[in-house]
């Protein structure tokens, strides 16, 4: 369809001279790596002839949409974890995008109500236990990491990072903020030492003898792998799927939302249901060693290596929500300043 508007517009070109042939694209701001991306937005571009280009950003993304205004060229936001995707659309970055492909491609549960939002891969937080130090069965609930046995035994990065306050925000949802606060402070009470460094940094500790099991995401396992420096790492470890006592795995999603000023809406939307489909999906989630979401998509043989696990339920929005308390909480009992 694409192909032959743009022959349609060459030819009326063609006769008047006057008008410019303009290029189709989708203009897309991203938080996520560009190896990540380009596999998919050839993809999209060998199919459609549409050009996707991306711009990477690191941080800084609702400043930047909120001062370009009305004139942004962004059509589209790329981000991973559920509070920074809420963020955009809070501050009225995004608009509502109505689609019968969206909608029968990505569960309810993982797309906003009201098409602000639309997740595309989940990775579920898990713990790296030592191969040699930590025995099969010792770890299941996250509550557990609280119990004094664990004492001196547990590496994590910063409480105020984004990962780790969604999974705050999720022991609020099960437990309570004064729950949450005996979590923290039980948790902090067994750090191996301060809070420093990435998801990787801790099972690398693990690896050098500094504590016993990590807090991580499930895709550093496949990344690790990947890097031969960091091989050794993630041999030393193994992922335990733990469940809050009432619930789940906590997972957190990567996503897309169109953004209020999108100046390529029908294209936007043609990548998005692009990057919706199963195809797409895993193409996606295997790049990054996480999980597709289109009903009868698997994810890569090596994250299906690492075992099976029921993801919690507490709704998505609902840790976006309370976000705010669970950073609070955080920096009330002073998580990041260690035992
Ligand atoms: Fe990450």
């Amino acid at each position: 369809m694409f192909l032959k508007l743009r022959s349609a517009l060459l030819a009326t070109a063609a006769v008047t001279v006057a008008a410019p042939v303009v290029a189709e694209e989708v203009n897309v701001y991203s938080y996520r790596q560009p190896e990540l991306i380009a596999p998919l937005t050839d993809a999209f571009t060998a199919q459609t002839g549409i050009d996707v280009n991306v711009v990477h950003l690191s941080d800084g993304m609702v400043e930047r949409l909120q001062a370009e205004g009305d004139r942004s060229p962004a059509d589209l936001v790329f981000t991973v974890d559920i509070s920074r995707l809420n963020a955009v659309v809070e501050a009225g970055l995004t608009q509502s995008v109505e689609s019968d492909v969206l909608n029968a491609n990505i569960p309810a549960q993982y797309r906003d109500p009201d098409g602000q939002w639309f997740g595309l891969t989940t990775r579920a937080r898990i713990v790296y236990a030592s191969r040699d130090r930590v025995a099969d069965g010792e770890v299941t609930t996250y509550e557990d990491l609280a119990d004094p046995r664990w004492e001196g035994r547990i590496c994590i990065r910063s409480g105020t990072n984004a990962y780790n306050v969604a999974l705050t925000s999720a022991m609020i949802e099960h437990h309570g903020e004064e729950g949450a606060r005996e979590w923290l402070t039980g948790l902090r009470g067994n750090l191996a030492r301060a809070p420093e460094g990435n998801d990787r940094a801790q099972v690398k500790a693990i690896w050098a003898g500094e504590c016993d099991i990590s807090i991580g995401n499930t895709y550093y396992m496949g990344k690790m792998l990947s890097n031969e420096e960091q091989r050794e790492w993630a041999d030393s470890v193994r992922i335990v799927f733990p469940t809050f006592e009432n619930g789940g795995t906590h997972v957190n999603v990567s996503g897309v939302a169109m953004t209020a000023a999108s100046p390529n809406q029908d294209n936007a939307l043609a990548l998005m249901e692009f990057l919706s489909s199963p195809e797409a999906q895993e193409i996606y989630a295997h790049a990054n060693f996480e999980y597709p979401i289109a009903d009868g998509t698997e994810p890569a043989e090596l994250v299906q290596g690492w075992g099976e696990f029921t993801a919690d339920d507490v709704n998505l929005m609902t840790l976006a929500r309370l976000r705010g308390d669970a950073l609070r909480i955080t920096e009330e009992v002073d998580f990041d300043a260690g035992n």
